[in-house]
């Protein structure tokens, strides 16, 4: 079966009762899985109405999560079971369809057509990403060697990297671009080992690539024999002038088990950091989302959504289609009384990862201060200093408003909190000493 038709199957699974799923999903075949559009067959003429019906939504709305990225779903009335069987034994045509994009060989990789810079709404969090990324991908190799990409999990690094591999074709359909994640460039090198079958290896990473993307070459730290290979690769690549771009979790430094040389390399062009969106720009990709997927989402459910799901850009498109399909399956309007039933859980797992008192356990660990002066009166500088620290990150990082800050600071006013946060605002503008360290704290909040 299609992986993501099996992917949007379980996402509905969790979603009606037993009964409904044994109905009315469980009997829908995977046929295909082209341009865009989903296609699933079933033996009934009226069964397929009713489903089309009553479901098309719903259905749209998990294979669009699946796939991340808007698919028509198209229900036809296929031949009766037994003659699809009588085919099948037959013959190849009833073999699997081509997935979408096939790859014309290894080298490429199916592109997800939603990745590209067209759909990637920028603001202040990732400006400097995307700058970086284009400008990389309309001048491959001349601009900056490597590009490395680092942040949180679901910002949007995956997307930058496929928007430039797009965007490189797009130009130069010649371009032999290789896209490979971590995990998979370490089983390769572990096929390749086992296989005796290097010299494949290094013709397609090296002599037969003109763009190397890695994703997520942070899975690469502690694997010996990887980053050897990897360390070759990259000089290689490098010498013969051939773009480099690498997304990671982490700035190089902060990696841990990655060798000396490779962490250095990694330095070698510019590093580009992306951090979780600012609430606008958490909207603006909300209605982006929504209009691809053609969700009618009222501005004050964006705004309910993006106030309350604010680190991860994959959770909040997630959060989106889980209310849509909410929304269609119970036939209620979106509302925010509704939003609120249906990411019920969403926001009680996100609210327990970051609290005010889990950075305050973080700053005081940072700065080798206790809680308790944080939450204490002493104004040294010693002290007060994190203490302003950990009030920013608090009203950044949480729901939790000023007077509440004050309170769980040992009972402050509000009006200390906000010139607080106001300092360190300033600060983080004027003093690069400030931001760096507001930035390394940042990296460290759980995600
Ligand atoms: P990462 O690789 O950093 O974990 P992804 O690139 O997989 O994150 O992004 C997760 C999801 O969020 C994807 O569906 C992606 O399209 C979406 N996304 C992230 N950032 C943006 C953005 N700035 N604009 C539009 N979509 C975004
Ligand atoms: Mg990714």
């Amino acid at each position: 079966m299609n992986a993501i038709w099996q992917a949007a199957l379980e996402s509905i699974r969790s979603r009606v009762t037993g009964e409904n799923f044994a109905t009315y999903f469980e009997p829908l075949r995977f046929v295909g899985l082209d341009a865009g559009v989903l296609r699933l067959e079933v033996d009934d003429p009226f069964f397929g109405d009713w489903v089309r019906d009553h479901y098309t939504d719903l259905l749209r709305a998990a294979a669009a999560h699946a796939a991340g990225g808007e698919l028509d779903v198209e229900i036809v009335v296929g031949a009766p079971a037994p003659l699809r069987q009588a085919i099948a034994v037959t013959g190849p045509v009833a073999e699997a369809p081509p997935e979408p994009r096939p790859a014309a060989d290894d080298s490429q990789f199916p592109l997800n057509p939603f990745y590209r810079f067209e759909n990637f709404v920028v603001g202040p969090s990732n400006q400097f990403a995307h700058a970086a990324s284009e400008s990389v991908a309309n001048q491959p190799a001349r601009a900056y060697n490597p590009l490395f990409i680092y942040g949180g999990t679901g910002l949007g690094k995956t997307h930058l990297l496929h928007a430039i591999a797009h965007r490189i074709l797009e130009r130069d359909p010649s371009q032999r671009v290789t896209y490979v994640s971590g995990e998979e460039f370490t089983n390769q090198v572990v096929k390749g080992i086992s296989r005796q079958e290097m010299d494949k290896f290094r013709e397609r990473y090296r002599a037969g690539c003109d763009v190397l993307l890695v994703d997520d070459v942070h899975v690469l730290a502690g694997r010996e024999r990887t980053q050897e290979e990897f360390f070759y690769t990259f000089n290689a690549l490098h010498a013969a002038q051939k773009q480099i771009v690498l997304t990671s979790d982490k700035f190089p430094q902060e990696i841990p088990g990655l060798e000396e040389r490779l962490r250095s390399r990694f330095q070698w062009g510019l590093i580009a950091d992306i951090k979780a969106p600012e609430l606008e720009t958490r909207v603006a990709i909300l209605k982006r989302k929504a209009e691809r997927d053609r969700i009618d989402l009222p501005d004050e459910i964006a705004f309910f959504l993006a106030q309350n799901i604010w680190r991860n850009v994959r959770a909040l498109e997630g959060a989106l289609i889980q209310l849509a399909a909410y929304a269609s399956l119970t036939g209620r309007p979106l509302t925010q009384g509704l939003a609120r039933e249906a990411l019920r859980y969403l926001l009680e797992s996100q609210d327990k990862a970051l609290t005010v008192e889990s950075i305050q356990k973080l700053v005081a660990e940072h700065f080798d201060v206790k809680v308790a002066d944080l939450r204490g009166q002493r104004r040294h500088r010693v002290i007060a200093h994190p203490r302003s620290i950990a009030m920013y990150l608090c009203r950044k990082h949480t729901q939790a408003s000023f007077p509440q800050i004050g309170e769980r600071f040992g009972g402050k006013d509000h009006s200390t909190v906000i010139a607080a946060v106001r300092k360190v605002e300033k600060a983080i503008g004027s003093d690069p000493a400030v931001r760096n360290e507001v930035e390394a704290l940042e990296r460290k909040l759980p995600r």
